[in-house]
């Protein structure tokens, strides 16, 4: 195949940090090289003119519930290929598919079901490259809109098999340190490279710097269902803020995070802050349930009936968008918080998530407001606004 040029495009290098004129030379469906304004690309290649947009890596969302905890497992396929299809609007190339606190035999269906969607390469949607399990080992004092009968302590054998059954495709396992297990918990995930993820908890800074030592290294939605942050009293918040060892995420919305609270962890954590969707979809309904109760969809977030905040409605374009006008981040630092962090936390930055040679060619193409005209998986563009 011939090489393609996206030339007079605005590169955001998620890595450099940097927004520069120039072009972006495409063979196979990857990245070969970016190239300045003046240099010619190949004689022979096929070129589009971007019309001086801006052009940045994919997004990926390290949590993301759609609709598929709504479903039961046997519509996981289908609802994950409706997600897909959906994501792409957004800018979103790749995602871990986020499970809930089920119990055990729910859980395990569905992880089973999950494992048969994990598909990678995928041409016509969004990539499911791998699972994130949100609990069931986490602190039930800090559920959150977690359904509190799968809350469980972690006990081997069970999660063992389920880690088993997953076949390596679980990247990530967000837990509280503080609960029955959860230190051998740790070690397996470590044996296992799965990232160790903080949240749902409400350990003190000890418990939490042993867990640091066993493996833990990112938080999950900092500031939500950890307790709120203390001056004399670290905390999860605290620990997260202060600790360089940990990266974190956050819900980028301005309702589960206070804009100024979002401008204080950008500064606190700089280049390790990334930005999540956490988004849920009940269907045309606006509401739904996972276990917890009747989600519903307010507008501007989706809450359990007594008004706890469950995931958010939100997509990573808004969550960028949101990101600068709030102060927090320049739309290069933004787009790095979806993009190259989150690759890097997962190991595959080589692969996705930056511009390097090599990378796929998987691109999101933003008008100067932020709004995505384009999106392209592996070279090829499938989905344009314009
Ligand atoms: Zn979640």
């Amino acid at each position: 195949m011939a090489s393609l040029v996206l030339r007079n495009a605005l590169l955001i290098d998620p890595e450099a940090g940097t927004e520069e004129s120039g072009a972006l030379l495409i063979e196979r469906g990857r990245i070969r090289a970016s190239l300045g304004p003046e240099e010619p690309p190949p004689g022979d290649a096929e070129w589009i003119d971007l019309e001086g947009h801006a052009v940045a890596p994919g997004f990926i969302d390290l949590h993301y519930h759609g609709a598929f905890i709504f479903e039961p497992p046997e519509s996981i396929r289908a609802s994950l290929t409706g997600s897909g299809a959906s994501l792409l609007r957004h800018g979103t190339t790749a995602y871990l598919p986020t499970t809930v606190a089920w119990p055990s035999d729910a859980l395990g269906k569905r992880v089973t079901e999950l494992c048969g969607c994990i598909d990678a390469a995928r041409e016509d949607g969004a990539a499911a490259i791998g699972m994130h399990l949100e609990g069931p080992w986490i602190r039930p004092e800090a559920a959150g809109a977690q359904p509190p009968g799968g809350i469980r302590p972690y006990l081997a054998d069970e999660g063992r098999e389920l880690l088993d059954r997953s076949e390596g495709l679980v990247k990530m396992v967000t837990l509280a340190p503080e609960i029955p297990g959860a230190g051998e918990l740790q070690d397996e995930l470590a044996r296992r490279g799965v990232v160790a993820a903080l949240g749902h908890s409400l350990s003190d800074a000890r418990v939490i710097a042993e867990g640091i030592d066993a493996g833990l290294r990112h938080v999950t939605h900092l500031f939500n269902a950890m307790g709120p942050p203390h001056h004399r009293d670290l905390g999860v918040a605290g620990m997260a803020l202060t600790e360089d060892r940990l990266s974190c995420d956050l819900i980028c919305d301005g309702v589960h995070v206070h804009p100024a609270f979002v401008r204080l962890a950008a500064r606190a954590k700089r280049e390790r802050l990334m930005l999540i969707s956490d988004r849920m979809e009940p269907g045309a309904a606006q509401s739904g349930s996972f276990g917890a109760g009747e989600v519903r969809d307010d507008g501007d977030a989706l809450r359990l009936p007594d008004g706890t905040l469950a995931g958010s409605n939100l997509s990573l374009d808004r969550a960028i968008r949101n990101a600068v006008s709030f102060g927090a981040m320049t739309r290069a630092e933004a787009v790095a918080a979806c993009t190259a962090r989150p690759a890097r936390l997962l190991g595959i930055e080589g692969e996705r998530g930056t511009l390097r040679p090599g990378a796929r060619a998987d691109l999101v193409v933003l008008s100067a407001a932020g709004e995505v005209l384009e999106t392209w998986l592996a070279g090829r563009r499938v989905h344009a606004a314009r």
